[in-house]
């Protein structure tokens, strides 16, 4: 479990190893999808250009209130009234222009990321479900649902709490605030994640730099040196401020592990609490426990020193000897009478809005940077090529027959690896045939290759003749009704659940599939019949499960039913009710039932029986149990198996 939450946070280093090309290359192929808000992106960044200056000339002018109004003796108290209201005016008149800038272009900055955020969350959800199954497999079960909600959304900033140096009276989040919000799992799918980078973050950082480049300015107008120890002042400040959060950063990602790998040893002794019992192994788990809360909680000191330091004496204290030496430059400068009190205070007002920028421009460069790795997780799903894809000149088959050829066909997972060889089989339109043969024969194989999951190496797949690639995939998936071992229920009626198979069916198709699969007989047992929640269902037997996940294939009206063990999980009389109900539904349809059981493949035209990837015999069961070979061999092992049972059941 810990595992599994961790190893998508890994990116702890990789993070600090993307360089700013590869950023830079990153945000390319994601501006795809804010392509379509561009126009709002670009009036975003002009609103930047102008609320900024406003802002900081806004500060500037206290220098002009402070001389020529506060304190200046040369002019009367009505002059000095009317200055003050003058200036005091235009103050106004520029903090509420750039508040009222600043607010429209925040809301076109969520407009655009949460619009691209839903493209790029349907464009990620499309792709998925047209990849190649050998890809989906080949990863972690949730690691895909991952990167559809989480890898999209977590790595946001703390929303709202970034200060945006136009807008009045925001503060800047601390680095735990920001530590602990990247890497919490309490998201908002709403967030515009990877988008909000785009959208949000780049023009924050362009914001910061341009503040940045307006406070110099006007510092070097009050006094060049002024400006030159602001840019002093920012580089080791900038330097060390990466570093210390880069360590937080890292010092979190383990802090989390550890409580993750906590509550895994929790959850261990309570959940297998009779077995550490019966067991004796009490104590060897309690020094696990023991173990693992120490080293959580010497994680949890150490990110509370890091931040302490950081806070306190690096940025604090950084801050402290750059404005004390400010203070005492200016104050020795106003004493000897070469700057003016203006001078002096509007320094500290340009120094002190210069600083709340310096701060987010190393936290939003961090922030980015951690940003960048879901983002690359993402772009490595998307850019797996999607084999659902018809070819350019695919066909629509018509109506089939449902005749079945596998014409030589050899096909391995990887290729060097081939679990089918040169198989040759031919099923005739309304055949019933039974797959047969041990684990691992190759039996679920042959069936993934007939729905086209995958692709033969060698030789082909035909359907009434036709190369199974060259016919566009869905006008034969319509054609074909498949039950796999187990159905998937999706939440809603039983009904809907059966409609999944053809939402177009009417309710006569509905009533009809319902009752040759038995669907109807243990409905009509509920309150609301059909129209039951499956939630509401109570506890849904592996029959019943069947029963609908057969209604949902027949209301297909399939040329093609597949059943892949579809009642291997089932008690043997269920299992033979529910295969004597799939002979009374045939009705001209191929059937291709694969079972483990041989009892359920008994009645079927003909069998074929497979080992190791070939077919070895083919034919019906009278004659295939009386021939040496391995379907005679199964047969006597399952009924003996069967007599023992009998036997023991006496
Ligand atoms: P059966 O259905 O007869 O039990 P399968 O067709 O499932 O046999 O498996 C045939 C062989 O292919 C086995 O050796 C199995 O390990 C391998 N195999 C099955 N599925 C995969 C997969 N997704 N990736 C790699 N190998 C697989």
């Amino acid at each position: 479990m810990a595992k599994s939450f961790s190893a998508p946070f890994s990116g702890g280093t990789e993070a600090s190893n993307l360089n700013l090309l590869l950023a830079c290359r990153l945000l390319g192929r994601f501006w795809t999808f804010v392509r379509p808000y561009r126009g709002k992106f670009y009036l975003g960044l002009c609103l930047i250009l102008i609320a900024v200056p406003l802002n900081q000339l806004a500060l500037f002018l206290t220098r002009d209130v402070t001389n020529k109004a506060l304190s200046s003796s040369a002019l009367t108290t009505d002059q000095r009234w009317s200055t003050v209201i003058h200036i005091v005016g235009l103050q106004i008149v520029f903090y509420l222009a750039s508040a009222v800038l600043s607010t429209w272009r925040e809301v076109l900055e969520w407009y655009g990321g949460m619009r691209s955020t839903l493209d790029l969350r349907l464009a990620f959800y499309k792709h998925l479900h047209r990849l190649p199954l050998s890809f989906l497999n080949s990863r972690p079960p949730g690691e895909h649902l991952f990167r559809s909600t989480t890898d999209m959304t977590s790595m946001f900033l703390v929303r709202g709490r970034v200060a945006v140096p136009g807008a009045a009276g925001q503060s800047p989040p601390d680095s735990k605030e920001v530590a602990m919000a990247a890497y919490s799992n309490d998201v908002d799918p709403y967030d515009p994640g990877i988008m909000g980078m785009i959208v949000r973050t780049v023009p924050m950082i362009f914001e910061t730099l341009y503040a940045l480049a307006w406070g110099l300015g006007l510092l070097f107008l009050i006094d060049p040196i002024l400006s030159l120890c602001l840019l002093i002042y920012i580089v080791p400040f900038t330097f060390l401020s990466a570093r210390m959060f880069d360590k937080i950063r890292r010092t979190a990602f383990a802090y989390k592990e550890a409580g993750e790998n906590e509550i895994a040893v929790l959850r261990d002794s309570v959940g297998g609490l009779r077995t550490l019992k019966a067991f004796g192994r009490l104590t060897e788990q309690l020094r696990k426990y023991v173990h693992a809360a120490t080293v959580t909680r010497r994680r949890a000191i150490r990110q509370a020193y890091e931040i302490v330091l950081t806070q306190n004496v690096l940025q604090m204290g950084l801050k402290w000897i750059f404005s004390l030496t400010v203070y005492g430059y200016v104050t020795v400068r106003v004493m000897k009478g070469q700057a003016s009190v203006g001078d002096w205070v509007a320094t500290f007002l340009l120094i002190d809005s210069a600083q709340a920028p310096l701060e987010n421009f190393v936290q939003l460069t961090q922030l980015t940077k951690m940003q960048l790795v879901p983002a690359q997780r993402i772009l490595h799903t998307l850019d797996v090529q999607p084999t659902l894809l018809d070819r350019p000149h695919a066909v629509r088959l018509p109506r089939i027959e449902g005749r079945i050829g596998f014409h030589g066909v050899t096909f391995g997972y990887s290729p060097e690896q081939p679990v089918l060889h040169n198989l040759e089989l031919t099923v005739e339109p309304g055949e019933y045939i039974g797959v047969v043969g041990p684990s691992g024969a190759g039996k679920s194989s042959l069936i993934a290759l007939l729905l086209r999951h995958y692709q033969a190496n060698s030789g082909k797949v035909t359907v009434d003749g036709e190369d199974l690639l060259d016919v566009k995939l869905l006008s034969f998936l319509d054609q074909v009704g498949a039950v796999p071992q187990t159905t998937f229920l999706y939440s809603g009626a039983i009904a809907e659940n059966i409609l999944f198979g053809n939402p177009f069916a009417t309710l006569e198709d509905l009533e009809a599939a319902a009752k040759v699969s038995g669907v109807s007989r243990f409905a009509s047992q509920l309150t609301n019949g059909l129209l039951t929640e499956v939630g509401e269902a109570g506890l849904i037997s592996g029959g019943e499960r069947q029963r609908i996940g057969i209604a949902r294939a027949l209301i297909r009206d399939p040329r093609i039913l597949i059943l892949d063990e579809a009642t291997a999980s089932l008690d043997p009389e269920t299992e033979e009710a529910i295969l004597g109900s799939i002979d009374l539904l045939r009705n001209g349809r191929t059937v291709l039932s694969v079972a483990h059981r041989l009892k359920a493949v008994q009645h079927c035209d003909r069998i074929v029986v497979m080992d190791q990837g070939r077919i070895v015999q083919i034919g019906k069961h009278e004659q295939l149990v009386v021939e040496p070979g391995l379907y005679q061999s199964l047969w006597n092992e399952q009924t003996r198996d069967l007599g023992m049972l009998a036997e023991a059941d006496r």
